[in-house]
């Protein structure tokens, strides 16, 4: 197995270990330990049902009778850092406010309820409002808790990058106001602080030059499917933003922020026909915009994983898709690790980066 087929198979298969940075909801498709493999960010389904295991900073595959077999991988869990410890004056720990992702990545989502979250409209792998029920996060991050918490992760723990992003609004702006507010204050405490938004199209599309005017590098808008029964299935409110406001959205975040510094998530898993991903990372290319892949994962809190059931995707449709769009990446000359800042630069959520782009 070479090494992305085992960066996939874990990717589906999970792993046995500790991992103290680890996030069990929240916004968006992920129930996962953080790690380092071979030294880059990686995050992984932590099953204890797993045949992979970590012993001595190695990845081992449990064979059953032949016993642990050490598959050439160093993997080592992100350390819970310093800045988790703090807390703001009125006694809101910082760990509710921002998350560590990776090794150097700060990811917040500053409003953590979404117009869209009634079970009717609710896009059914998200669990944003699940980690609030927890208690694990608050609803409203404001301006000046970021910027506070944001100075605390660079100095503390050698944060490079920050991914903001926010339930939906009813708004004009649909959230991206108040993440352009929360983005010029931690510009203004942090300036060194690369920041990616995540937003959907906005009704205006001033907002986007907005955002980047507040200070953000990057921006990720994320589509997750481009076929739209899939998008009516999975996502009954937001398929009401149509494809074509993505792709007006998608282009004016290219002429704001530039070719390869706009995102969007293309979700693996969700019963669309495998062949069209690369057609649809095809057409996002052309446009400038970075097609991130990654599986679906089942997620509790989820109506994907709690009542439909829907298990993650096959081993080698995940595969194939991943190195077919990493090829087309390649060829346009679009790696992730040229966007200042998001998902596409931290590359951990994806293989995308294990197969080169
Ligand atoms: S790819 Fe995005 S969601 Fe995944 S760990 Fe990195 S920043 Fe977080």
């Amino acid at each position: 197995m070479d090494a992305v087929s085992r960066r996939v198979d874990v990717a589906l298969r999970g792993l046995r270990i500790a991992a103290p940075v680890h996030r069990e909801a929240g916004a968006g498709p992920s129930d996962d330990g953080h790690v380092l493999w071979n030294g880059e960010q990686a995050v992984i389904p932590v099953k204890a049902d797993s045949p992979y295991l970590v012993s001595g900073g190695r990845l081992l595959l449990d064979t059953g009778d032949a016993g642990p077999i050490d598959v050439g991988i160093d993997v080592a869990p992100v350390h819970r850092p310093r800045f988790y410890d703090l807390t703001t004056a009125d006694g809101t720990s910082y760990e509710q406010i921002a998350r560590l992702h990776g090794r150097n990545v700060l990811a917040t989502t500053v409003v953590q309820t979404c117009v869209r979250y009634d079970e009717d409209q609710r896009c059914r792998f998200c669990a944003i409002e699940a980690s609030l029920e927890a208690g694990a996060t608050i609803a409203v991050k404001t301006p000046a808790m970021l910027a506070e918490v944001a100075r605390a992760a660079v100095d503390l723990d050698g944060v490079e990058q920050m991914v903001m992003t926010t339930g939906t609004s009813n708004g004009w702006d649909r959230g991206a106001k108040h993440l352009a507010r929360c983005v010029a204050a931690i510009k203004a405490a942090v300036p060194e602080l690369a920041i990616q938004v995540q937003i959907e199209p906005p009704r205006d599309l001033r907002a986007i030059r907005d955002l980047h005017d507040a200070g953000a590098e990057s921006i990720g808008i994320h589509v997750e499917s481009m076929d739209d029964a899939v998008r009516q299935r999975w996502m009954p409110g937001k398929s009401t933003v149509t494809l074509d406001e993505y792709r007006a959205a998608w282009a004016e975040a290219v002429r704001v922020f530039g070719r390869n510094q706009v995102s969007t998530y293309l979700l693996v898993g969700l019963g669309e026909d495998p062949d069209d991903v690369p057609r649809w990372a095809d057409e996002l290319i052309a446009l400038g915009v970075y097609p991130f892949v990654v599986p679906f994962r089942p997620l509790r809190g989820t109506l994907a994983t709690d009542v439909d059931g829907v298990p993650a995707p096959s081993r080698t449709i995940l595969e194939t898709v991943s190195r077919q769009v990493a090829a087309l990446l390649v060829a346009a000359g679009m790696l992730g690790s040229e966007q200042k800042a998001g998902c596409a630069a931290c590359g951990a959520c994806g293989v995308l980066k294990t197969a080169g782009a």
